[in-house]
């Protein structure tokens, strides 16, 4: 499930393939993913202007129209984009845009979850969706952090995983935070001293950087890292014990009980 580091994954292809180029013609061929916009709303706001930027606020991806307009892209569970030559369309497209270089973007989900909106102002967006601070920004630092944590009640894993105190982070990359900073993931927030917040905010900040160097590709990432083992018969980087999983909160968690504590 695409998480930050894929979303800044994405933005970076949208940035280097599909911007400045006119586009011709804009399909939604699954309406359920529009959000608040019909087809012939976006058309107007689309065809004939260009994609002049692309940004990110957790897992929100927004381009940038010439003209006011931001195009909202969420990629729910399965999400990505391809940028090709017009000719065949990806299986499970439900978007596309057609530039007049004959060039076209697809906007593809296996499961119908993701959504597209228009919106002129992303910070009234964030607003409105109640979404946290993003944890890749430079003004996201310890005492931001602190903040956002603060009063949290539940365990952290889920207080990582809540967009509204923090936006980027789903149940994989909060495992690796986690398995990084070595805190056990039913810990509550408030039982956290001061140089545990700060090795776990580290930890965050290590974790999205070291992700998004490795094109969110879990093979990529070090050894010492939860997710390239993450997968049955799996072992632990640092102890070598087996893959232990369990639910909290819902979804399934990868952590080690010897190591993380
Ligand atoms: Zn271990």
């Amino acid at each position: 499930m695409p998480e930050l580091p894929d979303v800044e994954v994405f933005r970076k292809y949208l940035e280097n393939k599909a911007l400045h180029q006119s586009i011709k013609k804009m399909e939604v061929l699954a309406k359920n993913i529009l959000d608040n916009v019909s087809e012939q709303q976006l058309q107007s706001r689309v065809e004939g202007y260009e994609f002049e930027s692309a940004d990110r606020h957790g897992k929100y991806l927004f381009v940038k129209l010439s003209g006011d307009d931001h195009i909202v892209f969420h990629f729910g569970m399965t999400g990505y984009f391809d940028y090709s030559k017009n000719g065949e369309i990806p299986k499970h497209t439900r978007a596309t845009f057609s530039f007049d270089n004959g060039n076209r973007l697809s906007f593809v989900l296996q499961r119908k979850l993701g959504k597209i909106t228009l919106t002129k102002d992303i910070e009234s967006f964030v607003k409105k969706q109640n979404l946290g601070p993003d944890i890749l920004k430079n003004s996201f630092d310890l005492e931001v952090f602190k903040k956002a944590i603060k009063g949290a009640k539940g365990s952290i894993k889920s207080v990582l995983m809540n967009q509204s105190r923090l936006a980027g982070i789903g149940n994989i990359y909060s495992d690796e935070i986690l398995f990084q900073a070595r805190i056990y993931p039913t810990t509550k927030a408030s039982e956290l001293d001061y140089k545990r917040i700060r090795i776990f905010f580290e930890a965050i900040k290590e974790v999205l950087k070291t992700a998004i160097e490795k094109q969110a590709d879990p093979n990529r990432m070090p050894q010492s890292y939860l997710l390239p083992n993450r997968h049955e018969g799996g072992k632990y980087p640092m102890c070598g014990g087996k893959l232990k999983s369990e639910k909290i909160s819902g979804r399934t968690a990868y952590y080690c009980p010897e190591c993380q504590h």
